[in-house]
């Protein structure tokens, strides 16, 4: 026995010589594999944990001259490579973790389905049978997406059942939270669902709270959460906030890439999609649609009276004026310096004069108020096309629509005037 070996049994130097080796806790735990390996005889080996250290054992038996059966036993520590391997197991598993929540958002165009896809992988890794994500939105929370949860839940949500306990949540700041049973039986909306257990992981990011992640279980007898889930809830949060961050950044994003900057309207860029969009969904339906071309009377005028800032204070206020009085699928568009058009879907030109005709007289009795402009009062001009009555293509609809607004022009502004192409 060399010194480690008596460190291990607690004993000095020879001075266990002769005491039997049952004596010795540490055998304990290989006991039978030595009467095996004497019986066969064959060498084995072991892994036993001594001492909260982890050993490899191997247990060679041998033969003496004198024809002995004896058995050397030799004691490796591997407490370091076990470490190890649960560490580089931690970090597997972290990696997988980033690796699944991150494809959510790789895969998906749509940020409303990155945001599905991406509260499906989280109920997968962490094992919950239920979940749902809110964003913060102002001061409130808004359900963003729901996943193994009952319609009632979701209306419930909806109408703020959710919101006291979101409050307190965020009030005591602590990186995760846990629901019993018998907190979630204190809120209505909780109770009704039967769940178990609830936890609920605020997002934080660059210490902005974007949302809440509540992931909720139904299975009975669940108290709590061990250490390690915990770990991995806290990983998934951190990486679901870094995600949900970037999907706003990419929505936004994309919202300016479509909006004009003064008028907060749609831009062209959007428009000639759209107008694609729209003559394939007309000859697949065999609908018809139309648009109107706006352009204010004697804006000149105005900017030269004015100034250009008042201009643009009132391209701004016709805007909204624009976005009120038009359906909320038509899309409204600043098609140039102070023009407008609207594409109105599946909208025959009788419906879509009605509306045109609306709007000029909404604007001829609006004061404008921004105080630049001191209630100034304008009019509008506008040309009317349709598609496919005056026109077969995109471009042809546009110049369709252009002359039709020179017709109203020429015939003495304020007015609206369809197109009589293809007619
Ligand atoms: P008409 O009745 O024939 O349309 O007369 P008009 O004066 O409106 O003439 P036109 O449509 O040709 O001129 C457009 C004017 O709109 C010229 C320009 O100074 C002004 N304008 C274009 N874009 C902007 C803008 O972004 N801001 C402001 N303030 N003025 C603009
Ligand atoms: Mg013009
Ligand atoms: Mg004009």
């Amino acid at each position: 026995m060399n010194s480690s070996a008596a460190n291990l049994l607690g004993v000095e130097g020879q001075s266990c010589e002769g005491i039997s080796f049952r004596q010795f806790p540490l055998f304990n735990f290989i006991t039978d594999k030595i009467q095996e390996a004497l019986t066969v005889p064959d060498e084995k080996t072991d892994v036993i944990i001594y001492q909260e250290r982890h050993f490899e054992v191997f247990i060679l038996p041998f033969q003496t001259y004198s024809g002995n059966n004896l058995v050397r036993l030799l004691f490796k520590d591997i407490s370091n490579f076990i470490n190890l391997e649960k560490e580089l197991l931690r970090r597997n598993r972290e990696l997988i973790i980033i690796n699944t929540l991150s494809s959510a958002f790789i895969t998906s165009e749509n940020v409303d389905v990155a945001i599905e896809e991406l509260l499906k992988k989280v109920l997968l890794i962490t094992d919950f049978s239920s979940g749902w994500l809110l964003f913060r939105e102002n001061d409130s929370f808004i359900l963003k997406s729901a996943a193994g949860v009952s319609e009632r839940l979701k209306k419930g949500v909806a109408e703020g059942g959710l919101t006291k306990l979101c409050a307190d949540l965020i009030k005591i700041r602590d990186p995760l939270h846990f629901l019993e049973a018998r907190d979630v039986s204190q809120n209505d909306v909780l109770k009704q669902e039967g769940f178990s257990f609830l936890t609920v992981v605020p997002l934080i990011y660059n210490n902005n709270l974007l949302g809440l992640l509540f992931l909720a279980s139904q299975r009975k007898g669940e108290k709590g959460l061990d250490f390690d889930a915990a770990a991995v809830l806290s990983l998934v949060g951190n990486h679901v906030s870094l995600i949900i961050d970037k999907i706003k950044l990419f929505h936004e994003t994309e919202r300016l890439s479509i909006t004009d900057g003064l008028t907060g309207l749609y831009n062209t860029r959007y428009f000639y999609k759209q107008l694609d969009v729209e003559i394939a969904r007309a000859n697949r339906y065999s609908h018809s649609f139309s648009l109107i071309l706006f352009d204010i009377d004697n804006f000149k005028f105005l900017n030269d009276t004015y100034g250009h800032q008042a201009g643009d204070d009132v391209l701004h206020e016709l805007a909204g004026i624009l976005k009120a009085v038009s359906r909320a699928t038509d899309i409204v568009v600043r098609y140039g310096g102070e023009e407008f058009i609207i594409i109105l879907p599946n909208t025959p030109e009788q419906e879509t004069v009605n509306l045109a005709d609306r709007i000029r007289m909404t604007v001829e009795k609006t004061h404008f108020l921004a105080n630049r402009t001191a209630g100034v009062t304008i009019t509008l001009s506008g040309g009317i096309a349709s598609y496919p009555r005056n026109a077969a293509d995109a471009s042809s609809l546009l110049y369709a629509a252009d002359s039709a607004l020179y017709a109203a022009k020429a015939a003495g502004k304020n007015m609206i005037i369809c197109s009589k192409a293809g007619t």
